[in-house]
């Protein structure tokens, strides 16, 4: 059972987090999904929400949500900025890292979802017009 296995661990993962986290004396916490297409939507609604580290619970607003969960937390501190970027998983069929601007799951989501369908337009508008030449008119 290679799941509870995964589970438990990033059930004890979660655990020592909020354990350093109490040891700097923070209270709070930011959830941190994966900038993924595989990411699923609750872990990305989840994405960029501040948590108070007393109420932390596994499955509700703490990694693991579900098996196989890639979540984490990040220290919540008000007065220092976050970073300009973060890594993202594209969307291609073999995914690499990259590196973009500073959102969340949702506005990044957002982004490549707008992006697919430019692609997908760009790609029916080749069609169309090769339909348009051979019936000698305009589909659009
Ligand atoms: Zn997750």
């Amino acid at each position: 059972m290679a799941s509870i296995a995964e589970l438990e661990a990033s059930r004890i993962a979660s655990t020592a987090e909020i354990d350093a986290y109490k040891e700097f004396g923070l209270e709070k916490y930011v959830f941190l999904a994966t900038l993924s297409e595989k990411t699923c939507p609750v872990c990305g609604a989840l994405d960029g929400q501040v948590f108070d580290i007393d109420k932390a619970e596994p499955g509700v607003n703490i990694h693991p949500m579900h098996p196989y969960c890639r979540c984490t937390t990040k220290a919540y501190v008000p007065d220092v900025p976050s970073g300009k970027t973060r890594a993202a998983r594209t969307v291609e069929k073999t995914p690499k890292t990259e590196y973009v601007k500073n959102q969340t799951y949702t506005e990044w989501r957002e982004g490549t979802l707008y992006d697919e369908y430019k692609r997908i337009e760009k790609r029916m508008d080749i069609q169309l017009k090769k339909i348009s030449k051979i019936y000698g008119r305009h589909f659009r």
